[in-house]
């Protein structure tokens, strides 16, 4: 059988995308018996893109020119191309501060001193390229991983998860942190597949995998409100991972 061959890119990222990948120590060896990986910067020699890719998996979201040609071409290169990770699909972390004053930032972080290249607020792939699937999390989950690999190896793609984290949490029989707990948990607007590792560690979702399908924020808002948080902390909480609830 034909060795399918991947691209992993990280664009603006902290690499834990990448690592949570290359976490997946036990199956990762037989995985190379199902795909060339060409581009895996976290675990390969450095390479330039070169040929065609059967898929693009790429992490962290576009901030710089380069990043953006580079994920042009990737794109032009590519069968698939996989938005992983909470950056890559939602904007992130990265994406924090949208919205203020860039130069005021940079002066935060730089001082007085030049950097060398040109930065833009940072964006999720979706604004620049078309995205065939994602992988939701900061960073993803090992077996949503494995899994996109086990469907790229059957020539498939994920279904898109439609479900919020609280469907996870309840099916493990949890105490609810909101209703019972009155802390401010996420789960009821954030997209599932993590198993509600958080809530069921009795911590609450912060929202990292993003909005799920259809989150109806209004009537999450009133029942936030029932229990003392008012819509200011709730969006503030909402946006780190998700830039665009502000709107
Ligand atoms: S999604 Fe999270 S783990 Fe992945 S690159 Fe962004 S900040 Fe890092
Ligand atoms: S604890 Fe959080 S994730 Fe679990 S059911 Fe309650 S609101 Fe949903």
């Amino acid at each position: 059988m034909k060795k399918l061959r991947l691209a992993i890119i990280g664009l603006t990222a902290c690499s834990g995308c990448q690592l949570s990948l290359l976490n997946c120590e036990e199956e990762l060896p037989g995985l190379l018996d199902l795909f060339e990986f060409h581009l895996f910067p976290m675990a390969c020699s450095p390479a330039l893109l070169e040929g065609e890719y059967d898929a693009a998996l790429v992490e962290g979201c576009v901030s710089t020119p380069h990043e953006r040609e580079l994920l042009l071409e990737l794109r032009k290169r590519s069968q698939y191309l996989i938005a992983l990770g909470t950056c890559a699909v939602w904007g992130g972390v990265a994406a924090l501060r949208n919205g203020e004053d860039r130069e005021v930032l940079r002066q935060q972080v730089y001082g007085q001193s030049r950097i060398a290249c040109e930065t833009a607020e940072p964006q999720p792939l979706r604004s620049v390229v078309r995205v065939d699937a994602v992988i939701n999390g900061c960073p993803p989950e090992k077996n949503e991983l494995l899994g996109l690999l086990a469907d790229l190896a059957r020539g498939t793609l994920p279904a898109e998860i439609d479900y919020p984290v609280c469907t996870e949490c309840r099916m493990r029989e949890n105490l609810c942190l909101l209703t019972e707990g009155d802390k401010l948990c996420l789960g009821l607007l954030t997209s599932g597949g993590c198993k509600a590792r958080c809530p069921s560690m009795a911590v609450p979702c912060e929202g990292c995998r993003g909005p799920v399908p259809e989150a109806n924020l209004a009537e999450a808002m009133e029942l936030y409100a029932q229990k003392g948080f008012d819509r200011i902390t709730v969006l503030e909480r909402l946006c780190r991972f998700y830039p665009e609830w502000k709107l």
